[in-house]
C-alpha cells in the first residue's frame, strides 16, 4: 500500500494553519495537559493560524458537565484563547463531540464500504476504554486476533446512516458485536514527527487491531478523532508524546479513507518527581489547585 499522505510542515496552502485544543473532560485540567495546549497555542498563534477549541466528551460515563466548565475556566484563567469552539461557535461546528454522531456514522460506512473494519465479538478491556484517548500507560495489547478471520456477517438491515434504519451491532445469531480497524500486519508506518522526528511503528507488532464502533453504539476515540480533525480542517495535531502510537493508528484510518493527514506535534509529557506522567491524582498540579494557590499562570507556561 502506498504511504500515508502527510501534510508536512503543518501550513495549508489553502486553509493556512489550523490547530486545536482537544481537552476530554473526565477531570480537572493540569499542568501538563496546559503545557502541550501552550506549545499548540503557540504555535497556531506563530503561523498566523486559527485555533479552535473542541470538547472531547465521547464518553458519557466519565465526562461530566461540571468538567465541562471547569475546563473552559482553566483555559481561560492560564491564558488560552481561541477562535472557534462550543462557546463561541464556528463555520466548522458543533464543537462537542456528542453532536457530532451523523459525522462518525458516515465515517463509519466509509470505513464498512472499504471492508477495513471487521465485526469482533470479544468484549476485552480495550474495547471498555475505547471511548479515550490511549495514555501512558495505557496501549492496549496487541489483538490476538481471534475474530479477524471469523468472518463474521453483521445483520444487513443494520448499515448506519440508513435512515430509521439500526447499527450493525448484532451478528446473524443476535450477538453484541463491535468493530474493529485490520491493520496491514508487517507494515511499518513512517511519519515525521514536529517534535520528537522521524517515527516508525509496526502494524500487527507495536500496535494491532483496534475498535472503531463499540457494541454499545458509539465511536471509539480513534474515529472520533479522524474524522473530527479532517472535517474541522485541522492541518497541525499537538498533543502529548504518549500518543505517538495512535498517530500511527490514525495514519492508517486517514489512508483508507483518502484523506491527507494534519501534520503532528507530539509534545514532552510531564512528569511528577517520580517520572510519573501527570494524572488526575496529582491534584496539586491541577490548574485549579495552582489558581487558588495564587500561581501566576505567566510563570508556568515556558
Ligand atoms: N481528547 C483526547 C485526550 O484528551 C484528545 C487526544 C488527541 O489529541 O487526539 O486525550
Amino acid at each position: 500500500m502506498a504511504d500515508p499522505i502527510v501534510n508536512p510542515d503543518g501550513v495549508d496552502s489553502g486553509k493556512g494553519y489550523r490547530g486545536r485544543l482537544a481537552p476530554s473532560p473526565t477531570g480537572r485540567l493540569h499542568l501538563g495537559h496546559a503545557k502541550t495546549f501552550w506549545t499548540a497555542q503557540q504555535r497556531a498563534r506563530e503561523r498566523g493560524g486559527t485555533l479552535i477549541l473542541r470538547n472531547d466528551d465521547l464518553d458519557v460515563q466519565r465526562c461530566k458537565p461540571e468538567f465541562v466548565e471547569g475546563v473552559f475556566e482553566d483555559l481561560k484563567w492560564f491564558g488560552f484563547e481561541w477562535e472557534e469552539g462550543p462557546d463561541c461557535g464556528g463555520p466548522f461546528g458543533p464543537y462537542n463531540q456528542g453532536e457530532r454522531r451523523g459525522f462518525y456514522l458516515d465515517v463509519f460506512a466509509k470505513l464498512l464500504d472499504a471492508d477495513a473494519i471487521y465485526a469482533c465479538r470479544c468484549s476485552r478491556k480495550d474495547v471498555l476504554r475505547a471511548l479515550s484517548a490511549p495514555h501512558e500507560g495505557e496501549e492496549e495489547p496487541v489483538y490476538p486476533g481471534a475474530c479477524r478471520d471469523a468472518g463474521i456477517e453483521a445483520r444487513d438491515s443494520m448499515l448506519p446512516g440508513m435512515v430509521g434504519g439500526r447499527r450493525p451491532l448484532q451478528d446473524a445469531d443476535g450477538a453484541r458485536i463491535n468493530w474493529r480497524f485490520r491493520v496491514p500486519d508487517g507494515e511499518t508506518v513512517v511519519f515525521e514527527d514536529g517534535g520528537f522526528g522521524a517515527r516508525r511503528f509496526v502494524a500487527g507488532e507495536d500496535f494491532g487491531d483496534f475498535v472503531v464502533w463499540r457494541n454499545d453504539d458509539l465511536p471509539a476515540y480513534h474515529l472520533a478523532v479522524v474524522t473530527d480533525d479532517h472535517a474541522m480542517r485541522i492541518t497541525e495535531v499537538v498533543r502529548g508524546q504518549d500518543l505517538l502510537t495512535s498517530t500511527a493508528r490514525q495514519l492508517l484510518v486517514y489512508r483508507t479513507l483518502g484523506w491527507e493527514a494534519p501534520a503532528h506535534f507530539h509534545c514532552p509529557l510531564v512528569t511528577d518527581e517520580t517520572g510519573q506522567r501527570l494524572a488526575k491524582r496529582h491534584d496539586s498540579l491541577s490548574l485549579k489547585s495552582l489558581r487558588e494557590g495564587g500561581a501566576d499562570p505567566f510563570s508556568l507556561r515556558s
